[in-house]
């Protein structure tokens, strides 16, 4: 049976018997007190390329060797880690950009999550978040890694970070079907109710984007920047290029689906 482990305000998996642990977190005394509370580990998944996920990894092998795997999908952002605060800023990135949330270590010897090696375990794909998060169902508690977030966190951070939000949002819609009781790595874990808050902050900065955009023709920017104002001031550069790079994966499902229009006008983007 898996069972939640938790360091600080971030929750991961484990099974015992398998010696299988899902993601690691950050940092050398996050590693620690996470294998304080292991009993061996002989293979560590990551559920997704973000850093605060695997950036102890090069701490966790040290102290424990062993085999890691990622999603395959996953895998170009672990191999390159760069390129996570390299997208967010949309070119080469500040240094204040470069920090441990964003830039994970380099060349982890990270190997492609081949789930039919752990029949064992029943993976759940959840993409949105990142292009290829993976889960873990254990009967009916599925661990949603950063598919959902702890209502606490809700609260904190309303708009959160997803990569394709749109994605996000029709995997968050599906999960009520998955199982009952849902483990987020960040923040405590809920029932359906914690689907229907995070399916309720999605769907709020769509309105808040598409109310914005439909109020005339605005610069990209200014319509970033009122948004932002209204659910979420950044407090530091990092948590301005989440919100941007999020926002910006909203504009643009709105644009998708034919609720809004982007246009290039002199040298700034509109959107009407
Ligand atoms: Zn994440």
């Amino acid at each position: 049976m898996w069972k939640t482990l938790t360091v600080g305000m971030q929750n991961f998996f484990y099974h015992p018997s398998l010696q299988i642990l899902i993601d690691c977190g950050t940092g050398k005394d996050a590693v620690k007190k996470l294998l304080q509370q292991c009993d061996g580990v002989e293979t560590l998944i990551l559920s997704h390329a973000h850093a605060d996920h695997y950036g102890g990894a090069v701490h966790f092998l040290k102290r424990n060797p062993c085999l890691i795997v990622a999603p395959s999908r996953e895998r170009p952002f672990l191999i390159d880690p760069q390129l996570e605060p390299a997208i967010l800023f949309g070119g080469w990135f500040p240094r204040q950009l470069a920090s441990k949330w964003l830039l994970g270590p380099p060349n982890l010897p990270v190997q492609d999550l081949s789930t039919e090696k752990f029949p064992e375990v029943d993976f759940v794909e959840l993409p949105g978040h990142t292009p290829a998060l993976c889960g873990i169902r254990d009967g009916e508690r599925l661990f949603v890694s950063d598919a959902l977030f702890g209502p606490e966190i809700l609260q904190k951070y309303p708009l959160l970070y997803h990569f394709d939000p749109l994605t996000a949002l029709k995997t968050a819609k599906k999960l009520s079907a998955k199982a009952s009781e849902f483990i987020p790595s960040h923040g405590t874990a809920g029932g359906k109710d914690l689907v229907e808050k995070n399916v309720a902050c999605m769907e709020k900065a769509f309105e808040r984007v598409e109310n914005t955009v439909q109020r005339g023709k605005h610069p990209l920017e200014d319509v970033l920047s009122s948004v932002m104002e209204h659910i979420a001031p950044p407090t530091t550069l990092e948590t301005y290029y989440l919100n941007r790079s999020a926002l910006l994966g909203y504009v643009s499902a709105l644009e998708r689906e034919g609720h809004i229009k982007i246009a290039l006008e002199g040298s700034q983007l509109v959107c009407y």
